[in-house]
């Protein structure tokens, strides 16, 4: 039976990639065969693990979304990462981002603003045997100081601008991505730090997130 198990989520998983993302742009191969293994299922509720390959987000419960798998393919293609980076993340929700970026960076700290959350990322984090990163709770909105500077910073919820600290944290030649926009659609922002510490800015087309709330985000309502 669990064989049975694995062998219909891998086969979900292929066809997810080979339908939604080669289709539509996405050429990286770490991406591509990180996406083919971390078990997406197991990052969703009990309730939606029918549906977790397929071409949507998901609840996972505090009004929170794992993000749909093309949404997170094009933006860790999009952080053009080798295999070594230090990489942050705002926004760890599920931990299904965090486990493909731990696939193909060197070290993922993952910041979240929800207990309950971090606590379940975590644990499924831990059981998968993902060695290579930390979750946080606090707002990520500040960045995540002890271990600045960040090669890559991957922000997953739509922010009102890009919050200065985790530019701040961004080392000389990183790479940030961040939805940048209003309250019910962003565009993904691609933020480059040049050796001189000036930065780049590139629209990579329009997204919808869930807000990021916090000092430098969204104001929370008191
Ligand atoms: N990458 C996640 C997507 C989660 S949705 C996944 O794959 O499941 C965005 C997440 O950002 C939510 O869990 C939300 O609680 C979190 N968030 C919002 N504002 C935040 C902040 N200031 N600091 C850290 N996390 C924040």
């Amino acid at each position: 039976m669990i064989q049975k198990n694995a062998k219909r989520t891998e086969w979900a998983r292929d066809k997810m990639v080979e339908t939604q993302l080669v289709p539509r742009g996405i050429t990286d191969e770490r991406v591509l065969s990180a996406m083919r293994k971390v078990p997406r299922h197991l990052f969703v509720p009990e309730m939606q693990r029918g549906s977790a390959y397929e071409d949507h987000p998901l609840p996972i419960g505090e009004g929170q979304t794992i993000s749909q798998p093309f949404m997170v393919a094009i933006m860790t293609q999009s952080l053009r990462l080798t295999g070594e980076e230090t990489v942050l993340e705002i926004g760890t929700g599920s931990g299904y981002q965090t486990a493909v970026l731990a696939e193909i960076a060197g070290k993922v700290y993952s910041v979240e603003r929800i207990a309950s959350l971090t606590g379940t990322a975590r644990k499924v984090l831990d059981s998968l045997g993902y060695r290579n990163v930390l979750v946080r709770l606090s707002d990520g909105t500040m960045g995540w100081e002890e271990y600045a500077p960040y090669d890559r910073i991957l922000v997953t919820a739509g922010s009102p601008s890009v919050p200065q600290p985790l530019v701040d944290q961004l080392a000389p030649g990183g790479i940030l991505v961040i939805p940048v926009g209003g309250d019910f659609s962003q565009e993904l922002v691609r933020v480059t730090k040049r050796e001189d510490g000036s930065t780049d800015e590139e629209n990579l087309g329009g997204c919808v997130f869930v807000k990021l709330l916090g000092k430098h985000g969204w104001k929370e309502r008191g």
